[in-house]
């Protein structure tokens, strides 16, 4: 769904979390998966990344606004912009409801120009022109999940949250909200 407030545009995303309520990440430098606690607070802004990156890539004046926020990866330790840190999965879902949300509208509005200039045509009785169909039909709001249940939970005592890490993964990590080094017992 989508509701227009002058030039601001707002989207309702559809996502997965898994049994316990996480949300996956994929690092942007190393390309392992953790999965943080989906935080209202947290997921306005995760969530709300792959759609503004969508949008800000479709519009030439780019008013850069927000400072990004950042977020560290558990295994690496490379801090990037929370919003580079999405599944391909993530990214792709977002592309998608961009297609749909907010170029259908534009292909639709450029349909009914179309119409209009070839009825103008169709009046002077020297050209016959029509458009056929009746717009464009935008593709099925994709839904992503269901979210396995998956990965180890660790509690991070620095900023009192909870994240998932591989399983496997033995060593030291990161806290992605404070990039402190912890060693894992
Ligand atoms: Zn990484
Ligand atoms: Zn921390």
């Amino acid at each position: 769904m989508r509701t227009s407030d002058d030039s601001i545009q707002h989207y309702k995303v559809t996502f997965a979390l898994d049994h316990d309520s996480f949300f996956r990440k994929a690092c942007a430098e190393c390309g392992l998966e953790y999965k943080i606690e989906a935080d209202p607070a947290d997921l306005q802004w995760n969530l709300g990344s792959p759609v503004s990156r969508c949008t800000k890539a479709m519009r030439s004046n780019d008013d850069n606004d927000d400072e990004p926020h950042k977020e560290t990866c558990p295994y690496c330790g490379a801090t990037s912009p929370s919003n580079d840190n999405h599944t391909e999965e993530f990214m792709r879902y977002g592309r998608i409801i961009i297609e749909r949300e907010a170029m259908a509208p534009l292909i639709n509005q450029f349909l009914s120009d179309m119409d209009r200039m070839f009825s103008q045509f169709n009046n002077s009785s020297f050209i016959k022109l029509t458009t056929s169909g009746s717009g464009f039909v935008p593709p099925i709001r994709p839904i992503i999940g269901p979210e396995p249940n998956d990965m180890r939970r660790i509690k991070l005592l620095c900023c009192n949250k909870t994240i998932k890490t591989l399983e496997h993964w033995a060593s030291t990590i990161f806290c992605p909200y404070c990039a402190t080094k912890l060693i894992l017992l």
